[in-house]
C-alpha cells in the first residue's frame, strides 16, 4: 500500500508469513541487515496460500501454480534470492484454452485476450456465439467511449463493450477463472484498468488491441534481431513462469535467508496497540498467542515492543486488530469480500482421456452451472509435472459462484468433479491420484469503488507511523503485485 511515513525501525514486526509478509521482511533485511524482524504466522509453515506438494511422482501446487512476467517484481525476487536459474517458461506445444459451451469443450476464438478480440475471423466463425451475437461484437467498433471516469462492475463494461453473449460465454468465465469473483460486483477499474485506459484512449477495445498487438510484433522483431546481433539484455520469459520445485522453492529460500530466530510459526498476533510511554516517539505494542498447533489450555500469551509493525494478513484479520484503533479503519478494511476455492489435483494415465486434450486449460461460464470452475492441464502447461504418459489436471471449483465448495468434504468433492469433468474430456475410470487443497475466503472481491476505499485505508494508515499494510487484498492478487506491496511496505517503514 502507498504510504509516505518514514521512521527508524530497528525492531520490526510482520504479521503474515504469506508471499507479502516474506517478500516484505525479506526487503527489510536487504535493505538494513542490522534490523531485528519478526514474522508471525498462526500456520505451522510459511508461504500462506503458496505450497508445493510432492507425491505420486506428481508436483502439485496448492495454490497459485505460475505468475506473470510482464510486471518484473516475480522475476527480480527471483533473481535477488539466487533462484532465477530455476525458473521453467509454459511449454510452447499448447497455446489454446478452451470454454465449456452445452457441456462440450470449445476453443476460445484466437486471439481472444480475457476482455477483447485481437482477430476478428476467429470470433466471426466461432461455435460459441450466434449469429446476433457476433454481429453485436463487431458493434463494439463504433461503440461511443464512457462519458465519465466513474467505476463500474466488470459485467457492465463487458457487457456494454461487447454485449451479452460475448460477456457471458468469453468474459465472465475467463475472468471469473482469475478472480473466483462475480463479475456483476467486480470493479474494473480495480482489476482491469488497462481496458478502461483503452477504451479512452482508442474508443473501441478492438482497435486498441489491434494497436497493441502490432506494438507487441514489433518488440518481437526488435528481440530477434537484439538476439542475431547478441545485444540481448537478458533472459527472455513467456508470459508466465513457474519454478522448478515449485512456489515453495521460493518460499523456503527466503526462510533460508532471513537470520534464525525470524519466524514465529503457528503464532497468532492478537492485538496491536501504539505505546507512548517507551520512548519518545510511538512503537508498537503486538501481542501474540503461541501453540496455535495445541490445545488453548497449552497456549501462551507474549507482548513485546517493535518500532515498526507490516501487517501482511488479509484484510479481516487485519480488521480485528486495527478497527479497536480506529473504527473508520475497521470499517474500510471489512468491507472488502473474499470468496474461496478448492483445487483438486488429479492424475489421469494418458489412455484414460479420450479427448486430444490439445490446450492449457479450459474455463467454465457461470450460465453452465457447472461446480468447476476452470481446470488447468499442468502437465501441458509445465511437462516435468506428472510423470511421462499420465496427465496431471488442477480443477477449481467454488470462488463466488458457490463458496461453499471450497470446505466440500473431499469424499463429496472428488467424485462430483470427475463426473463432471468426465464428458468433458472422455474421461474413463478414475484419477490413479487425488490431491485436494481447500482455500475458503483467501480470494479477495474487488467490488465496484475498490480504488476509492483503499485510497481512504492509505491515508487513515499513513496517519499512524511505523505501520505499513500489505497483501492481496490491497492493490493486486497476483503473486508479483504481492510481492511488490511487501516490498514497497519495507521501503516506507525503513530507516
Ligand atoms: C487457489 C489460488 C490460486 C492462485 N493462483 C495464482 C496463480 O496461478 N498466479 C498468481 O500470480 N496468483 C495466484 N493466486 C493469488 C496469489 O497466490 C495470492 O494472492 C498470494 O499468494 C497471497 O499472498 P499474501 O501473502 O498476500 O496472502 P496469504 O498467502 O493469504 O498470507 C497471509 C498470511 O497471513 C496470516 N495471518 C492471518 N491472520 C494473522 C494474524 N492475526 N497473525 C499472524 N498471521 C496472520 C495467514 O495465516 C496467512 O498465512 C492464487 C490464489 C489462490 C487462493
Amino acid at each position: 500500500m502507498q504510504q509516505d511515513n518514514k521512521s527508524t525501525c530497528r525492531r520490526v514486526a510482520v504479521i503474515g508469513a504469506g508471499i507479502s509478509g516474506l517478500a516484505a521482511a525479506f526487503h527489510i533485511h536487504e535493505l538494513s541487515p542490522e534490523t531485528s524482524i519478526k514474522i508471525f504466522d498462526p500456520r505451522p509453515r510459511a508461504g500462506g496460500v503458496l505450497n508445493t506438494v510432492i507425491k505420486d511422482g506428481l508436483e502439485i501446487e496448492e495454490g497459485a501454480d505460475n505468475f506473470i512476467t510482464t510486471v518484473p517484481w516475480g522475476l527480480d525476487l527471483c533473481k535477488r534470492v539466487g533462484i532465477s536459474d530455476q525458473l521453467i517458461t509454459t511449454s510452447s506445444q499448447y497455446r489454446q484454452t478452451f470454454v465449456v459451451f452445452r457441456n462440450r469443450l470449445h476453443k476460445l476464438p484466437e486471439g481472444f485476450l480475457m476482455m477483447a478480440p485481437t482477430k476478428m475471423w476467429p470470433l466471426a466463425t466461432t461455435g460459441l456465439l450466434s449469429p446476433l451475437g457476433k454481429i453485436r461484437a463487431g458493434l463494439e467498433l463504433f461503440i461511443p467511449r464512457k462519458k465519465d471516469d466513474a467505476d463500474e462492475s466488470m459485467a457492465e463494461f463487458g457487457r456494454r463493450r461487447l454485449g451479452k453473449e460475448v460477456y457471458e460465454r468469453l468474459i465472465e468465465p475467463l475472468v471469473s477463472g482469475v478472480y473466483g469473483a462475480n463479475l456483476e460486483e467486480l470493479s474494473v477499474l480495480a482489476t482491469m484498468e488497462r481496458f478502461r485506459e483503452m477504451e479512452k484512449e482508442h474508443r473501441s477495445l478492438i482497435l486498441a488491441m489491434r494497436a497493441e498487438m502490432a506494438k507487441r510484433r514489433k518488440a518481437e522483431r526488435d528481440a530477434k534481431t537484439a538476439a542475431k546481433l547478441g545485444t540481448e539484455s537478458g533472459p527472455r520469459y513467456s508470459m508466465f513462469v513457474t519454478l522448478k520445485g515449485g512456489f515453495s522453492l521460493l518460499i523456503n529460500t527466503i526462510v533460508d535467508k532471513l537470520p534464525q530466530g525470524t519466524f514465529h510459526l503457528n503464532c497468532r498476533v492478537t492485538s496491536l496497540n501504539q505505546d507512548q510511554s517507551a520512548s519518545d516517539r510511538p512503537v508498537w505494542r503486538v501481542t501474540w498467542q503461541d501453540g496455535q498447533d495445541k490445545p488453548e489450555s497449552e497456549r501462551q500469551t507474549w507482548t513485546e515492543l517493535f518500532d515498526g509493525v507490516i501487517i501482511a494478513a488479509p484484510s479481516y484479520n487485519t480488521k480485528e486488530l486495527l478497527a479497536p484503533l480506529n473504527a473508520r479503519l475497521g470499517e474500510l478494511l471489512g468491507g472488502i469480500g473474499h470468496t474461496g476455492t478448492a483445487i483438486a489435483s488429479m492424475a489421469f494415465k494418458n489412455e484414460q482421456i479420450h479427448h486430444p486434450m490439445d490446450g492449457m486449460g479450459a474455463v467454465v461460464p457461470a450460465i453452465e452451472h457447472s461446480p468447476i470452475l476452470a481446470m488447468s492441464f499442468s502437465t501441458h502447461k509445465y511437462p516435468h509435472r506428472s510423470p511421462e504418459g499420465t496427465q496431471l489436471i488442477r480443477v477449481f471449483a467454488g470462488g463466488a459462484r458457490d463458496p461453499s465448495l471450497a470446505v466440500m468434504p473431499d469424499e463429496q468433492l472428488t467424485p462430483l468433479l470427475v463426473e463432471k469433468m468426465r464428458p468433458l474430456l472422455k474421461i474413463e475410470g478414475q484419477p490413479f491420484a487425488v490431491h485436494t487443497a481447500h482455500w475458503p475466503n483467501t480470494m479477495p472481491q474487488y467490488y465496484v469503488g475498490h480504488l476509492d476505499r483503499v485510497a481512504e485505508i492509505e491515508q487513515i494508515v499513513n496517519a499512524m507511523p511505523g505501520l505499513a499494510l500489505a497483501g492481496n487484498s490491497y492493490r493486486g492478487v497476483g503473486v508479483p503485485a504481492c510481492i511488490h506491496s511487501g516490498e514497497q511496505a519495507a521501503e516506507l517503514i525503513r530507516n
